[in-house]
């Protein structure tokens, strides 16, 4: 990846000191999605390798997964699927519980999003632990879904979160990281 990428993302980056808590920096994305180079330049490279692939559905985490893969499905042509916090959607869901820093959660995806077989790639801003990603893979891995890839466009290695999921065969596409948490 070419560095003037990687500063044009960097600095659209706005890092947030002890927030929402002592000891985290915040990465806000709000202010990349803000600056229209920096969010077409982000989404253009994480579709990049993609296109002409045959991916189908881009499954997004809630809520800045929504933003980034509503983007991407658009430039590769694809459906986009939500996998949201429980609770939220409609339909028939499949559910899965997911760590946090502190317990767990669960979040769902409707049963009918993604059909067997389909190529699917999963978005989120940011992979820390892994935890969050990982519930996704499990979901879509329960429907049945080919993920081709997870993308983020902020990784904090030191967490592991890449890490976890290479271990469950995932692909994943980081475009730009950050030390510490
Ligand atoms: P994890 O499950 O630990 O990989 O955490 C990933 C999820 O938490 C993503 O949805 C991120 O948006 C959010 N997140 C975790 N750490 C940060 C951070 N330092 N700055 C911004 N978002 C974060």
């Amino acid at each position: 990846m070419n560095s003037t990428l990687q500063q044009t993302l960097l600095a659209a980056i706005r890092t947030i000191p002890d927030y929402p808590k002592p000891g985290i920096q915040f990465r806000d994305i709000t202010t990349l999605l803000g600056n229209a180079r920096a969010f077409r330049r982000a989404v253009d490279e994480l579709v990049h390798p993609y296109s002409g692939t045959g991916v189908s559905q881009i499954a997004g985490i809630e809520a800045r997964g929504f933003i980034l893969g509503g983007a991407m499905a658009h430039q590769l042509s694809a459906g986009f699927v939500p996998i949201r916090k429980k609770g939220k959607l409609p339909h028939t869901t499949v559910r899965v519980a997911y760590s946090l820093e502190y317990g767990v959660d669960e979040m769902e995806m409707h049963t009918d999003a993604v059909q067997p077989g389909e190529k699917v790639i999963l978005v989120d801003d940011l992979i820390a632990t892994g935890g969050t990603a990982e519930g996704a893979v499990k979901l879509l891995r329960q429907m049945g879904a080919d993920i081709v890839a997870a993308c983020f466009v902020i990784d904090l290695p030191e967490l592991g979160g890449r890490k976890k999921l290479e271990a469950l065969g995932v692909d994943v596409r980081t475009l730009i990281e950050f030390g510490g948490h």
